[in-house]
């Protein structure tokens, strides 16, 4: 058994409850959570049931409202269906030997994509890979909720899987706001497969947004037959987080290096984790138009890229700046 502080669990509880306050109940309860015996020593504490419920149950905190409206489900190109919501995405990638799930938005999204992944004709029991853009509570929040529901081996980065099993960041705007803690099962590296029936996904590591953000690489048919590569792209904002002085050391170096990875990359079929990111919305009502290649644009990635990378610069000279005129 490992013991939880009372005052760091209703921390956590507190991120996913506005009105809850620390005061109340930190000095009372102790919570034990059971952890497998597994010779390996102890392993990191994570939600319950009661605290994951809680957190689905809890009123979206402020700064997220923005991350939480839900949208319909649908199929992008292939077996890839988005099952998230109208500002940030989920993905569901469907073989006949089970499916991969890409992202868990806030912590009171799992119901919504469990409803959307239904919608479609599947069932989140059949998800064998849970997987991860980055440990922010946008996109993490809502994992061990998913993890629970689908018993699938979650999947996750070196250097993100730290924060997925604390359930917390140390550093950017969502530093104040733990979320219910997953544990990973297993460690992905730049350039692992995962495979599932005839789907392959291969791992693209792209640290800056994240330390250990993670893109995903997959090929798809459309309807004619002709083949594409998808591209699942972590992020590359900076998502209102520091780089000078950079949040955590050698950030501003692994930036550099994933636009520069990003450029070598050919894939026609862009997909990203906030919906205005890859036009999502204005794709899906052109999908829904009847235009079956409505997220095909050879030229998207890259676009997206060099914008990303100009702000990047700009935001960095900027905080230069700042930098030494606060020092001097
Ligand atoms: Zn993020």
């Amino acid at each position: 058994m490992i013991r939880i502080s009372s005052l760091a669990l209703t921390l956590m509880l507190a991120a996913c409850a506005q009105q809850a306050s620390v005061s109340e109940t930190a000095e009372t309860a102790e919570i034990l959570i059971p952890v497998p015996e597994d010779g390996e020593g102890a392993l990191a504490p994570l939600a319950t049931t009661e605290e994951i419920e809680f957190a689905i149950q809890s009123p979206v905190l402020d700064a997220l409202r923005v991350f939480s409206p839900p949208h319909a489900p649908f199929t992008v190109i292939d077996n890839i269906h988005h099952v998230g919501g109208a500002s940030v995405s989920a993905y569901l990638i469907t073989t006949d030997e089970g499916h991969f799930l890409i992202d868990g938005i806030v912590p009171q999204s799992p119901p919504m994509i469990v409803e959307n992944i239904e919608a479609l004709g599947f069932d989140i029991s059949d998800v064998r890979y849970l997987l991860n853009s980055h440990a922010h509570i946008d996109h993490a929040g809502g994992l061990a909720a998913l993890k629970q529901a689908s018993g699938a081996e979650m999947v996750a980065s070196e250097r993100d899987a730290p924060i997925l099993e604390a359930g917390a960041i140390s550093f950017g705007p969502s530093a104040g706001m733990p979320f219910p803690p997953v544990r990973v099962d297993q460690i992905i590296y730049d350039g692992d497969q995962l495979t599932l029936g005839d789907t392959t996904l291969t791992a693209v590591i792209m640290p800056g947004h994240s330390p250990g953000c993670t893109s995903w690489l997959v090929d798809v048919t459309d309807e004619d037959g002709n083949p594409h590569q998808a591209f699942f792209h972590c992020s590359t904002s900076l998502g209102g987080q520091r780089v000078a002085p950079e949040s955590y050391p050698g950030m501003v170096d692994d930036y550099r290096a994933t636009f520069e990875r990003v450029r070598g990359i050919d894939a026609d079929v862009f997909l990203a984790f906030h919906s205005s990111m890859f036009g999502m919305l204005d794709r899906y009502e052109r999908l829904m138009g009847g235009d079956d290649l409505a997220f095909v644009d050879a030229g998207a990635l890259q676009r997206f890229n060099d914008a990303s990378e100009a702000q990047f610069n700009t935001a960095l000279s900027r905080q230069q700046s700042e930098l030494e005129t606060s020092s001097r």
